[in-house]
């Protein structure tokens, strides 16, 4: 069995063809799938899926490239995040690729998140690009790590340095690899994650968007995300029943669920 540890069932891409969804899940083994929030309005869509759905989790947050949408509060997130198929706050965290000038707003964002998962006890699921020392200095300002009274989390989609990745590590967080370490490209992440202990990895397909090989420019959907699990068999030369049988045993670890 594997998990999806994130993605976006409630887009509209794929939320209009959800029973595919699903049999596609059933097919390939894919057990669970964590449907993450990207900000307020369509919160509530995210939390109905959780609800209607047994093996669909959600979380709650703002991703930091939306601009003009409400701005959340510790409280409200906090307030949100109190339902027992919401497991993580986010995705939250910094992103300076897609958006450039002063991100103060982006960098005020993402401690509110950090906030209101030490509120809650409730993991972080961090988004980073082009921003790995704010992100960690801001991480470690605000306490997110297990060691400093934090509820940890994931840093989802990784493709930064094995440097960021033994930074957030060393504060408990999880690091979660999606189809683009399955690209033909992308040969310093697969050296990253070859050096990362399975003990610490999750796997995604951050669908709709990045279908792993081979998949890649289709849409992307959470039954793909066996061949992330593949991949990583292949490139740490591993039997593949220890990779679907770890990253669920550390998904239920880190989100605190029964297994
Ligand atoms: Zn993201
Ligand atoms: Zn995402």
């Amino acid at each position: 069995m594997y998990i999806d540890s994130h993605c976006h069932i409630d887009f509209p891409e794929l939320a209009a063809r959800l029973p595919e969804v699903f049999s596609r899940m059933a097919d390939n083994k894919v057990s669970h799938a964590l449907c993450v929030s990207v900000d307020l309005p369509d919160f509530p869509h995210v939390r109905e899926l959780a609800e209607k759905y047994p093996n669909i989790f959600a979380s709650v947050g703002v991703h930091p490239d939306y601009e003009d949408t409400p701005e959340p509060t510790v409280e409200e997130l906090v307030r949100l995040a109190d339902h027992p198929k919401v497991i993580a706050i986010g995705e939250t965290g910094l992103d300076y690729y897609r958006l450039q000038g002063d991100l103060e707003w982006q960098r005020e964002r993402f401690r509110v998140h950090i906030r209101a998962s030490r509120a809650t006890g409730k993991p972080l699921i961090i988004h980073t690009r082009s921003a790995p020392e704010d992100t960690i200095r801001i991480m470690r300002e605000e306490g997110a790590g297990a060691d400093e009274g934090g509820a940890g989390g994931v840093m989802h989609c990784f493709t930064e340095s094995l440097a960021v990745a033994e930074a957030a590590m060393a504060m408990g967080f999880y690091i979660s690899f999606s189809g683009i370490v399955t690209f033909r490209n992308a040969r310093e992440l697969q050296a990253v994650a070859r050096a990362v202990p399975l003990e610490r990895i999750l796997i995604e397909t951050d669908s709709p968007y990045l279908a792993p090989v081979p998949h890649r420019g289709k849409m992307n959907e959470p039954g793909f995300v066996c061949h992330v699990a593949e991949y990583m068999a292949t490139l740490k030369e591993i039997p593949l029943e220890r990779v679907a049988q770890q990253t669920t045993e550390n998904f239920f670890r880190l989100f605190r669920l029964p297994q």
